[in-house]
């Protein structure tokens, strides 16, 4: 009887063993990329679902077809506490003439602006210049409230030949001046974070990113260094300064800060707004706080891509001291963000005085003075 028992004793303990030896060994296989350790750090923390003032976000891309689909969009702006938003997928000709009027249509004309890109095709022949300036003149006339310009200009886009248009090509000079003359902003996205240029190795700041999305490495490609296309943008601002431009994304200089202010402080009429930097402000509270103190009169609330629940990081960001609290992307930022804190004077010239300033025709009524 006892060596039945000591038998049955002796069986449990070599599954228990071997079950403890396959948990750990389950444990011990996750990779970086699954790596997401809950913090069991305990602060106060303040989830803000509403921004504390009316705020215009100059940086969207926006599908909108039904009287549906502007019924979703307004509900949701109301729930942010949006009250102006920039489509700056316009387009040209009749695209964006209808791309007005289904705006007027539902209702949306003192909600929304959309912004006219340009058609890069035949870019080469001698009349592209001529016929895209009037072409861009039509396109205000119809209603547009500025150019918004793709990064694919220096990047991708090719002239008739078969080679790269840079940023600060002498046929563009005329569409920008022209922007100047109309009155209107242009809101050019060039380049993108440096870190994509950079070998994809362990240093890499953005490698889990290039890991889901390995087409966005540039180390072996061949587009122009990050530096050449910013020094081509640089040029562009400083051969146009009567006409304003919207840096998109801090020109990508959201983790230099010091070499931001050099650039705002070389072109007056440059603005810039932080759509999809944000985790670069909250890794830096305190110079980034000093940074928009600074350049309070220069800065505009942009997003990007339209997912309204991430919203909730940029408020806590601009809002809250709150610390150590997470991004919305892991592979953005691996990092934890920390609030800025701004005061309510700064928020509201970042929320929408700087953009009402150098946005044409957005309803004023809309926001306390
Ligand atoms: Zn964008």
């Amino acid at each position: 009887m006892t060596g039945l028992l000591e038998k049955l004793r002796y069986a449990r303990l070599v599954l228990t063993a071997s079950i403890g030896l396959n948990s750990l060994m389950l444990n011990a296989q996750i990779t970086i990329a699954e790596y997401n350790p809950t913090s069991t750090l305990v602060v106060p923390e303040h989830i803000i679902t509403k921004a504390k003032y009316p705020f215009i976000d100059v940086h969207s891309h926006q599908l909108l077809y039904t009287t549906e689909d502007f019924n979703k969009l307004k509900m949701a702006m109301d729930t942010l506490n949006m009250k102006f938003m920039v489509d700056l997928n316009g387009g040209w000709g009749d695209k964006l003439k209808d791309k007005v009027e289904n705006v007027r249509k539902n209702g949306m004309s003192n909600r929304m602006a959309l912004f006219a890109n340009i058609d890069f095709q035949g870019f080469g022949f001698v009349q592209w210049t001529e016929y895209t300036v009037d072409q861009l003149k039509e396109d205000v006339a119809n209603g547009a409230s500025g150019l918004k310009v793709f990064r694919e200009l220096g990047m991708t886009h090719v002239d008739i030949h078969g080679n790269r248009i840079p940023i600060n090509d002498v046929r563009l000079d005329p569409v920008w001046a022209a922007c100047g003359e109309l009155g209107i902003p242009v809101l050019i996205h060039s380049g993108a974070p440096k870190s994509f240029w950079d070998p994809m190795d362990e240093r890499n700041e953005r490698w889990l990113e290039l890991y889901k999305y390995p087409s966005r490495s540039y180390a072996n490609s061949t587009i122009p260094s990050w530096e050449q296309l910013i020094k081509e943008q640089h040029e562009v601002f400083a051969k146009h300064p009567k006409t304003t431009f919207i840096n998109a994304h801090f020109g990508w200089h959201g983790n230099d800060l010091e070499q931001l202010s050099t650039i705002l402080k070389k072109f007056p009429k440059m603005y810039v707004e932080f759509g999809a930097v944000i985790a670069e402000l909250g890794r830096q509270p305190i110079t980034a706080k000093n940074f928009f103190e600074t350049f309070q009169d220069r800065i505009l609330f942009g997003k990007d891509s339209w997912v309204p629940s991430e919203y909730v990081t940029y408020f806590r960001t601009l809002e809250t001291t709150d610390e150590y609290f997470p991004y919305h992307k892991k592979y953005h930022a691996f990092w934890r963000m920390y609030g800025l804190g701004l005061s309510d004077e700064v928020l509201k010239k970042v929320y929408y005085k700087n953009a009402l300033k150098i946005i044409p025709d957005i309803e004023l009524s809309m926001f306390e003075k």
